[in-house]
């Protein structure tokens, strides 16, 4: 029995072609449980292993997909039976090894989590790996002393998926919210999901020549890096923590050390991939207990197979608003 995927394959130097082709149960690759994978999502990283030479990607044909949640069909690990659901992000799947675009996986139990009690699948993947970034961020932000009441939290590239799931997970916590974006349109939809401020992103955006400027932000959700970054690093309150989970503005960071000298600022490091079980466990548990459903539901895009090559071209170019869901069935 055969079953759809998004298949990448070189078609020449600069090139990939990304389709829909049928693959069987002996083509999997090597772990010890398959599943029936049913839905998928859109990150920006997904976008980049289906772009020629992205360098995550090391053999092909590839299937792409770094999270998916599903239904397990055989397993031979004891800790999951067939019938239970589970959910996968990271351990380089999608990249170094078949991902979840596609109607079944097969990976390592070790990768897995269970989905939690008060998630079905559709909603664990509108989260999927941004969210969980998004949660880890506000998490470590937390475990750095960030409490409701101590001023405004910055979430940059806002009304991306990461950005999205920190808006409606902070405000939902009580937070008062800042949201940077670079979408005038995007205004009305931050709003909904509870920012009680819109920055622009050229208000902030670059560097300036000063190292510190207002203390403003009592934390700072960071999906920009970048320019950005350098400049909210100046901005922070005496002591407060700033998240740096992503790159989409920029790999480098031409900051200033003073903040971190003279206003003990603290930046922390967001890795969702090689993220320990016990710590996904809690970021998932938290998702199902924090996240308003009202807010996911509304920031969920749904798609299919068919839709993934021109999303994952549309995610590198900051097109996608909020959460894409690939139904894979
Ligand atoms: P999205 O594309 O959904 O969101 C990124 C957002 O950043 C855009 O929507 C846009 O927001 C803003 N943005 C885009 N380009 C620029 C730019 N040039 N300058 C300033 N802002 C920009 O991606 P995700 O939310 O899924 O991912 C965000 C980042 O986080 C990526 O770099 C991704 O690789 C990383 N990531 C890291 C993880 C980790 O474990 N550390 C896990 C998951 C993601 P707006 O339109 O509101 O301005």
């Amino acid at each position: 029995m055969s079953f759809n995927a998004i298949v990448v394959e070189p078609t020449g130097d600069d090139e990939v072609a990304v389709s829909i082709e049928p693959l069987t149960d002996d083509q999997l690759p090597e772990g010890n449980v398959t599943v029936a994978v049913e839905y998928s999502t859109v990150n920006y990283k997904d976008g980049l292993c289906m772009r020629p030479k992205n360098g995550l990607v090391r053999h092909y044909p590839h299937v792409p997909g770094v999270d998916f949640a599903g239904t397990v069909e055989t397993s031979s690990d004891p800790r999951y039976k067939p019938g239970d659901k589970v959910i996968l992000t990271g351990w380089r799947v999608g990249e170094t090894h078949w991902g979840g675009l596609s109607q079944k996986a097969r990976v390592n139990a070790d990768w897995l989590v269970p989905l939690p009690e008060g998630l079905c699948t559709k909603r664990a993947m509108a989260v999927g790996t941004a969210g969980l970034a998004a949660i880890l961020a506000i998490n470590a932000l937390e475990d750095h002393g960030l409490k409701p009441g101590q001023g405004p939290v910055l979430v940059t590239g806002a009304a991306g998926g990461v950005g999205s799931i920190a808006t409606a997970t902070l405000s939902n916590l009580g937070y008062e919210v800042a949201a940077v974006t670079g979408r005038a349109e995007a205004d009305n939809y931050l709003r909904s999901l509870g920012a009680s401020q819109i920055v622009a992103r050229e208000d902030i955006g670059s560097v300036t020549k000063r190292p510190l400027e207002s203390e403003t932000w009592a934390g700072c959700v960071d999906a920009v890096g970048g320019e950005m970054l350098a400049r909210v690093l100046g901005q922070m309150k005496y002591g407060a923590s700033v998240s740096a989970v992503g790159l989409a503005g920029g790999a480098s960071l031409p900051a200033s050390v003073i903040p971190f000298l003279l206003r003990g600022v603290n930046l922390l490091g967001i890795d969702s991939v090689m993220q320990p079980y016990e710590n996904r466990v809690r970021a998932w548990q938290r998702i199902a207990n924090d996240l308003p459903f009202d807010a996911l539901d509304q920031m969920m895009h749904p798609a299919t197979l068919a839709d993934v090559p021109k999303l994952a071209a549309d995610i590198l170019k900051g097109q996608v608003r909020g959460r894409v869901v690939v139904d894979v069935n």
